[in-house]
């Protein structure tokens, strides 16, 4: 029966597919699609993994001593009648055999499936028994990965054979539903086989969305209970523009997402006409159209979507999923010269780590203990608390500004004291560099503006940087008091709110009085209903995800800055700025 579940919009465009139910335990399981001709290889895989585990359970069950609590030796019964259990092994089998899904796709599938009939069961007993399943398919999981203690998650940055070979195995198109992926899980689907996602949390500037957003593919997030609603293998129509998702669509529902599908497929190849068109408003104001990049390899779809540079680095994803093991200068140096080279030649903005809140290094450092970790060590806070880690990475960056362009950003400032230790650190790199004799190059020094203190206290800023980078993300989050990751407040998240809009106008308006170049890095200058407003409050630098930067250069080509700018002087004076823009 086909139903609909709503939530927010995050990633534009239609994907149609297959539903893959995954844990978010479970979101590094490698998943990837096996040759035809190894299936029978595969299932001899499983059945080694298999058998491995009940060799264990046996021998556990046998060292039982006789003063052990006989719940143990039932608990073991359990767990070996569950792996001999019929559905489970046939189940598994048939994900291989029919999808070609690897062996820990297919048993983390399976486990989705069966887990959810435990959920379903009236006996509670029962019910609960879904967690042996659980622990028993992580053993499984396990010895499939060929370790040695029960560890589920991978290694850093291991990107287990996501770069799928899709070749003739793959057939239906798939889209991925979670309760919930951390940023650094949404990086590692990065080219993965998924040609959408859904999640049941997160809002529409959760880092998350923002790095589905980068992946530029359909995706909803802050879906509630979609999780629970879809099952494994269903139909899933993902609206991206509406943040609706259709299950178990009807014939006639899936031709006409099918005809949407195609029309916005000829759009985006309209749209890519306008790449070498120079970003012109219709008064001859020229506007620099920048991109926002997680990882090096995103400078190709920039420079492919003619943006004419970086604006945002978010640097932090280099420092994510990798328990610990921070990556040293010269690891740093190779991503940012990685970028530079990517970039041909035009300016790259480096910002310095931004981990905490939203973005944890790793999820066994997420540390619940902190009640507000938006509002705690993240960002500048975080690198100011390590300055030797601090120092490797502005050391990394100096090196790197000797090949290209390089423009330093540093998060979430907003105290004086916090702006002078950083640049006395700057100094600090330089020197450590010139005592051992390495190259290094000429950085400009920017601030973003994402406090609603630092908004107001411009003068401090502009007197210690060359430009500045308005973060509207945060600076949202913190001037209305809203979680920009919590989709139940989603509905209060306004980037027309006067107090915020006063913020970012006075900014734009306060850094040209200086001749300071002020550019916006949040989602709102990628958002194309937000174009003509910030043209009108002066800005002339926008920064986004390279998906964005087309049609944003669509609005400018279209825009007269003279006229807009009483339409935003109105509009900050409006109780109801949405009524004036949409006019
Ligand atoms: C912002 O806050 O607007 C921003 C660009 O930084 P981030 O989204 O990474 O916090
Ligand atoms: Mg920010």
């Amino acid at each position: 029966m086909t139903f609909s579940i709503h939530g927010l919009a995050v990633a534009r465009g239609i994907a149609i597919g297959r539903a893959v139910l995954v844990a978010s335990s479970r979101v590094d399981v490698a998943h990837y699609f096996i040759q035809h001709d190894q299936v029978a290889a595969e299932i001899d895989r499983l059945r080694q993994a298999r058998n491995a585990v009940v060799d264990e359970l046996k021998r556990l069950q046998q060292e039982l001593t006789a003063d052990a609590p006989p719940e143990l030796g039932a608990l073991l019964d359990v767990h070996l009648m569950l792996l001999e259990d019929e559905s489970l092994s046939a189940g598994v089998k048939q994900w291989i055999e029919e999808r070609f899904y690897n062996a820990e796709w297919a048993v983390s599938s399976q486990m989705e499936v069966i887990g959810r009939q435990f959920d379903e069961m009236e006996d509670a007993y029962l019910r609960e028994r879904k967690s042996d399943l659980e622990q028993v398919t992580e053993r499984v999981l396990h010895f499939l990965k060929g370790g040695t203690s029960p560890v589920v998650r991978t290694k850093p940055h291991a990107r287990p054979q996501q770069e799928l070979q899709l070749g003739d195995t793959m057939d239906v198109p798939l889209v991925l539903v979670a309760h919930d992926l951390s940023p650094a899980d949404m990086l590692q689907f990065k080219q993965s086989v998924f040609t959408g996602f859904v999640t049941d949390v997160g809002g529409k500037t959760s880092h998350t969305a923002i790095v589905a957003r980068s992946l530029d593919i359909p995706a909803v997030v802050g879906a509630r209970s979609a999780s629970q609603l879809i099952r494994q293998d269903d139909w899933v129509i993902i609206d991206g523009d509406m943040g609706v998702v259709i299950v178990d669509p009807s014939p006639i529902i899936l031709a006409e997402y099918g005809f949407k599908q195609r029309q916005g497929d000829l759009e985006r190849e309209r749209l890519s006409r306008l790449r070498h068109t120079p970003a012109v408003t219709l008064d001859g104001q020229k506007i620099e159209l920048l991109a926002n990049i997680e990882m090096p390899e995103d400078a190709d779809a920039a420079v492919l979507a003619g943006a004419v540079g970086v604006g945002l680095f978010r640097s932090e994803f280099l420092f994510m999923g990798r328990q610990g093991n921070l990556p040293e200068e010269d690891e740093q140096f190779e991503q940012y010269r990685r970028a530079i080279e990517g970039m041909k030649g035009l300016p790259v903005t480096i910002r310095t780590v931004d981990v905490g809140a939203d973005k944890p290094l790793d999820e066994a450092r997420h540390d619940a203990a902190h009640l507000n970790p938006a509002l705690g060590l993240r960002a500048i806070r975080w690198s100011l608390a390590d300055p030797e880690m601090f120092l490797t990475q502005l050391r990394a960056i100096l090196r790197a500004a000797a090949l290209g362009k390089v423009n330093l950003l540093v998060p979430m400032l907003a105290h004086a004291s916090e702006i002078h230790q950083t640049l006395a650190l700057v100094k600090q790199a330089q020197r450590d560099l010139d005592a051992r004799g390495v190259a290094y190059g000429n950085v400009r020094l920017g601030a973003m503006i994402e406090i609603p203190a630092a908004a107001l206290s411009l003068k401090l800023f502009l007197k210690h940087f060359d430009f500045l980078s308005i973060g509207t993300n945060d600076l949202i989050q913190y001037t209305l008091a809203i979680d920009r990751a919590d989709e139940t407040v989603a509905h209060l998240y306004d980037p027309l709110h006067p107090a915020v809009l006063r913020l970012i106008a006075d900014t734009i308006a306060e850094g040209a009085a200086q001749g300071k170049s002020v550019s916006v890095c949040g989602e709102m200058a990628g958002d194309v209903g937000m174009t003509r407003l910030l043209l009108g409050m002066g800005l002339r630098s926008f920064s986004m995800h390279p998906s964005q930067v087309l049609l944003v250069k669509q609005q400018i080509l279209r825009a007269d800055t003279e006229k807009l700018k009483t339409l935003a002087a109105k509009v900050l004076d409006s109780e109801d700025p949405a009524s004036l823009l949409l006019a």
